[in-house]
């Protein structure tokens, strides 16, 4: 079946809210197996929703509404439907009857316009608004009509459209999301050239704050045979580019090293420079990660360093803040100095100025003590100020876990 999503408002075009109804009918199609070519954004407008609704059952025979039930005048998506579809809207007494219960005593004459459905169509509860949703059917043609508030739309979506649309699709569409860190979406593309001209499964990367997310979805009869076609692949994916796949799915950086840590019980302390306590800070938003997080320390000023490190003058003075001695003497210092399991220390030059020809922007160390042994990396990071900063957090936190893995052997 192909789907195309039709999201209905001026508020949508002018750009004051966001798509995000498109976003989830999208990703709850993709699930069910159902391919989504085109979605369309609209304003109020009945003549140019009727050529949005020409040109989307053109070439698709399921298209998704969201938005344009209500009682106001522009509120036109019925409307526009039925006559696309040559029914009349017909007055249901017992959905007026749910709408004044629904609103109590405050219910304006103007509601009666909900309680009207295209003839024939089938009608979808609203359990948090007024405004019903409704199914139309014609010869190959479905339009599923939804209300534009999310907080109606998408309980309406899981509970009622989902259901009716199983029943239609002969497939099911799984997926899964495996997420990479040290390699860039273009080798992706080169080493993975054939798995990705594979039509089923499909293999899908694309790059995202500092990562590649690769996705991989296989469409089969039922979930079983989908989940053996990924890990086929996922095997596949993983004997050329393994070493690059560091999670899962939802699992970020942080929460795949803080959860490592907390396994393995290690504590750790960080002494961040550039990074001014984003490291920190990554490591903070997980829940639980006190049992391993002990302390931090931004250290910017070299007598910072030098008085709560240890790092030495002689260091700092040979060879500057930024470099591979200095983010192993703080890396060191601060695993002395807490007793931690683990010292993470970033030092770096996050920009716009500050650089040097032998030292541009974008150069940082990490550096990671762990069972006395300090590993740095030297990198060249890309970006603005942030981005070289929350660059470097993702390194640093790959180090530890890095570390922790070649540990276990
Ligand atoms: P209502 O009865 O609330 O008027 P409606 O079906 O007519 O419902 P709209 O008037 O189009 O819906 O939108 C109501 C609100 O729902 C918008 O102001 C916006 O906050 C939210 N909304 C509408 N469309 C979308 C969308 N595509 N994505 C996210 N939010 C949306």
């Amino acid at each position: 079946m192909k789907a195309e999503i039709i999201a209905v408002g001026t508020e949508l075009l002018v750009g004051d809210i966001v798509n995000t109804n498109a976003q989830f009918i999208a990703r709850e199609l993709f699930s069910l197996g159902i391919d989504v070519f085109y979605q369309t954004v609209v304003g109020d407008n009945p003549k140019r929703l009727t050529e949005a609704i020409e040109h989307a059952f053109s070439r698709a025979d399921l298209v998704i509404f969201s938005g344009g039930l209500g009682p106001t005048e522009d509120d036109l998506t019925k409307e526009t439907v039925s006559a696309y579809f040559g029914v009349p809207l017909l007055f249901h007494e017992e959905i007026w009857t749910q709408i004044r219960t629904y609103l109590k005593d405050a219910c304006p004459e103007s509601n009666r316009k909900q309680a009207c459905i295209p003839q024939g169509g089938r009608i979808l509860s609203n359990y948090c608004g007024t405004a019903p949703g409704v199914i139309v059917e014609q010869g190959d043609k479905i339009a599923i009509l939804l209300p534009g508030p999310p907080r109606e739309l998408m309980p309406m979506f899981t509970k009622q459209v989902i259901p009716y649309l199983e029943e239609k699709s002969a497939f099911v569409m799984r997926s899964k999301i495996l997420r990479l860190f040290g390699i860039g979406e273009a080798r992706v593309g080169e080493e993975l050239a054939d798995l990705m001209a594979c039509a089923n499964p499909t293999v899908a990367p694309y790059a995202k704050d500092y990562e590649v997310i690769l996705r991989i979805a296989a469409k089969a009869e039922n979930g079983d045979a989908a989940d053996v076609m990924i890990e086929q692949m996922e095997q596949k994916i993983r004997n050329r580019i393994g070493e690059y796949v560091y999670g899962y799915g939802e699992e970020t950086m942080a929460k795949t090293t803080g959860m490592l840590l907390l396994s393995k019980g290690l504590t750790v302390a960080c002494a961040e420079s550039c990074t001014a306590g984003l490291l920190t800070g990554a490591l903070g938003d997980i829940p639980g990660i006190s049992a391993v997080l002990q302390e931090s320390i931004v250290t910017y000023s070299n007598e910072a360093k030098i008085k709560y490190l240890g790092v030495s003058p002689d260091t700092l003075r040979t060879y500057g803040a930024v470099s591979r001695e200095t983010a192993e003497e703080m890396a060191r210092g601060i695993q002395a100095k807490t007793g931690a399991h683990i010292g993470i220390s970033v030092t770096g030059i996050a920009g716009p100025d500050g650089g040097t020809a032998e030292k541009p922007v974008g150069l940082v160390y990490v550096g990671v003590c762990y069972q006395d042994c300090v590993t740095i990396r030297a990198l060249q990071l890309k970006g603005d100020r942030l981005q070289v900063r929350q660059s470097a957090v993702m390194h640093a936190l790959d180090e530890v876990r890095c570390r922790i893995l070649a540990q276990e052997g």
